[in-house]
């Protein structure tokens, strides 16, 4: 029998059972919600494990961070083998994994940056200044919507020209300075050794393209590569895997066309429709029981998604019984009532006896949680939030982080100036001053560690500004003890002694907070041997959309979850709030103005996720008006996607001025 002494027959049905024990090859499940599919990719790998597959030719591959921590784990669990050599994460961390190692061939150094939305915005704001153009004739593209444009050419595959004639007609007329920002974009990242989140993705793709002998390798070594939540990937994504697998690697994919929730950032569903066809041989496993919630709720998810027209007919049936309780249908006064309802609610249900971190609250876009973030405040009930600016996304952290990384990368500009910026007397053209002085003082380029007092006393920054520029030497010499990388944490606490801390004091009236966010870093760093995969690790935290970071989320033990759908995809709780089902809030209202069928369809499917993560309860919330200071109050209608399902199959709370908490005179 297998050494690890899973009995598959007795934990996974027929219909899993078949497709973890399935034959080297392709294969692909097509699921509904709540119907195995992580698990079974779990047991998969557990089943190849104790079929004499090797950990180190296992490539697991999912969507977020968490997912991919928690499959880990899971595999730990099942298995006595060591999964050490096992590579498991987001596309974006196999990608940066493979390019850090061979990232030469590209023509960047294994140290290169990896540059957030904000380090992308700089270096844009300096391609566009490059370019001279007269924007006074006409409005140009801000570098924000350029990254946007830029991003949505690399991950859907189309054409620059064509992105702009649908997405963007109102710049057609700037077609070729746009093309010209495009090119003067990839130059910059080029010269500064630094790589933007797409890049993570396409150049791990044309390091493969380039370098057959390169792709052999991997080739050879990832024999089986598995993949969840497939019906999000992107034309990039999809072509790495097809192009890892082409050697005869297995690929097992899995994911459900009714839950594909990406394709506004270049996700395609047909990569999951056409994975057949795609893989000769492909076994395709359908799995109709679910497994995660109670009847009740799983009859209103099969009725809400029926309303979409583009999808395959997969009815799921439960495995669970009746729990006897309807999901609620709750319309409240305005947001503060929906906040209090679902506060009030949830200390209810923990009196119940269910914990905390079995709740959760999801919403379409992050300010639609503020007023319930302001309420559990209020009330001391801890929560954990997924969504919105994170921990390592705020200026302290990143500016903290700068020093790390202009040491690591010599070449990065954005960095550099960062730091310069926050000396007295420093403003954008000191900045370039500097930075220019910099490049001509020949060390950016060199291998050796530069003695850097010195080298830093040769350059001339403002008067002002004297003093600090020394310190920053220090600094730098401090991070670099005898030619080599200090360890993260002494790093992040030379920057604060040296140098940050006082800044810290002069600029912020929450001083305290902010230092013992620093704080934070050094704490989290000290898990860091070496500070490139420190730095690499932070940046990925803070692209993954709101994962949960930072103290507060690290230990989820009592505390309930506040998250996007987006974020929340894959997960489950026993008790889910789905709040701010007005029509304009979810459907958003942008949406709703467009007038496109498709686009409303992934919104609906949007609304699945949210519903199908629920295990027993499910509260359905909306407020009636929204009072807006400028406009006066709205008066909202609720949402379209409630008028799909039959009335009997929720029940309807009326929430009276008295229910709740008795001290609230609302
Ligand atoms: P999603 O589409 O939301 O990602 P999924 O198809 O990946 O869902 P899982 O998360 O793997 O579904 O499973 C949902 C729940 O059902 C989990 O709690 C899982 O442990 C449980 N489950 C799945 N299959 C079985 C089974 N055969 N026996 C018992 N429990 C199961
Ligand atoms: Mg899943």
């Amino acid at each position: 029998g297998p050494s690890s002494g899973i009995d598959y027959r007795a934990e996974l049905n027929d219909e899993q059972f078949a497709a973890v024990t399935s034959p080297p090859g392709a294969a692909l499940v097509i699921a509904g919600a709540g119907s195995g599919k992580t698990r079974t990719l779990t047991y998969r790998v557990a089943y190849l494990l104790d079929h004499d597959v090797e950990a180190r030719n296992i490539l697991l591959l999912t969507f977020t961070n968490k997912a991919a921590r928690e499959m880990t784990e899971r595999v730990r669990h099942l298995v006595p083998h060591d999964v050490s050599a096992l590579w498991s994460g987001t596309f974006h961390s196999i990608g940066n994994r493979i390019l850090r190692r061979h990232a030469e061939v590209l023509g960047f150094t294994k140290s290169f940056s990896i540059l957030d939305r904000d380090d992308q915005k700089s270096l844009l704001t300096g391609v566009i200044a490059s370019l001279e153009i007269d924007t006074k004739i006409r409005r140009f593209p801000k570098p924000d919507v350029l990254a946007t444009m830029f991003s949505l050419v690399e991950n859907t595959g189309e054409s620059l020209e064509s992105i702009i004639r649908h997405r963007y007609p109102y710049f057609e007329e700037w077609q070729s300075e746009i093309h010209r920002a495009q090119a003067g974009y990839a130059k910059r990242k080029k010269d500064t050794n630094s790589m933007d989140f797409d890049d993570l993705l396409v150049l791990t793709l044309r390091l493969f393209q380039q370098d057959e002998e390169l792709l052999g390798l991997y080739r050879k070594r990832f024999r089986h590569i598995l993949v969840d939540e497939y019906q999000d990937t992107n034309a990039v994504q999809s072509e790495l895997i097809d192009l890892l697998a082409g050697g005869g690697a297995s690929v097992m994919a899995v994911g459900d066309d009714a839950q594909s929730i990406y394709s506004w950032r270049g996700a395609d569903m047909g990569n999951i429709l056409s994975f057949p066809e795609r893989h000769a041989g492909c076994h395709v496993h359908k799995i109709e029981t679910n497994y995660r919630s109670v009847p009740e709720i799983l009859d209103l998810s099969n009725a809400a998604i029926r309303a979409n027209r583009a999808r395959f007919d997969k009815d799921l049936r439960s495995a669970r019984e009746q729990l006897g309780v309807k999901p609620a249908l709750v319309p409240l006064e305005d947001p503060a009532t929906q906040a209090s309802f679902v506060a009030q609610r949830m200390l209810e249900l923990r009196d119940e006896g269910i914990p905390l971190e079995e709740m959760a609250v999801l919403y379409r876009a992050h300010f639609q949680s503020l007023e319930i973030q302001m309420e559990l405040t209020t009330r001391g009930i801890p929560f954990a939030i997924t969504s919105g600016l994170r921990f390592f996304e705020q200026a302290h952290i990143k500016d903290v982080a700068a020093f790390l990384r202009f040491v690591t990368n010599r070449r990065d500009e954005t960095s550099f100036k960062r730091i310069a910026l926050l000396m007295p007397g420093i403003g954008a053209a000191g900045a370039d001053k500097l930075w220019r002085d910099w490049v001509k003082s020949g060390w950016a380029e060199k291998d050796e560690v530069p003695a850097w007092s010195e080298v830093l006393s040769g350059m001339k920054p403002p008067k002002k500004a004297a003093k600090h520029w020394e310190q920053f030497g220090y600094i730098l010499d401090e991070l670099t003890p005898n030619g080599e990388f200090a360890r993260p944490p002494d790093m992040i606490f030379s920057v604060l002694e040296g140098m940050y801390d006082d800044h810290l004091r002069a600029s912020y009236d929450n001083y305290e907070n902010r230092r013992s966010d620093i704080e934070q870093l050094m704490t989290y760093g000290a898990n860091f041997e070496d500070v490139l995969d420190f730095l690499s690790q932070l940046s990925l935290l803070s692209a993954a959309d709101g994962e949960p970071t930072g103290d507060r989320a690290e230990k989820d033990d009592e505390k309930v979850t506040l998250s996007s759908i987006h974020q929340a995809k894959g997960l489950e709780w026993k008790v889910v709030f789905v709040i701010w089902l007005a029509d304009g809030q979810f459907p958003n209202g942008r949406i709703l103005e467009a007038d496109d069928p498709d686009q409303l369809e992934e919104e609906r499917r949007l609304f699945y996720v949210a519903i199908t993560r629920a295990k027993d309860e499910l509260y359905l919330t909306y407020p009636l008006i929204n009072p807006k200071s400028y406009t006066g109050d709205i008066i909202q209608r609720p949402s379209r996607f409630l008028d799909d399902f039959p009335r009997q199959l929720v029940e309807e709370w009326r929430i009276t001025p008295e229910w709740g908490n008795p001290d609230d005179p609302f």
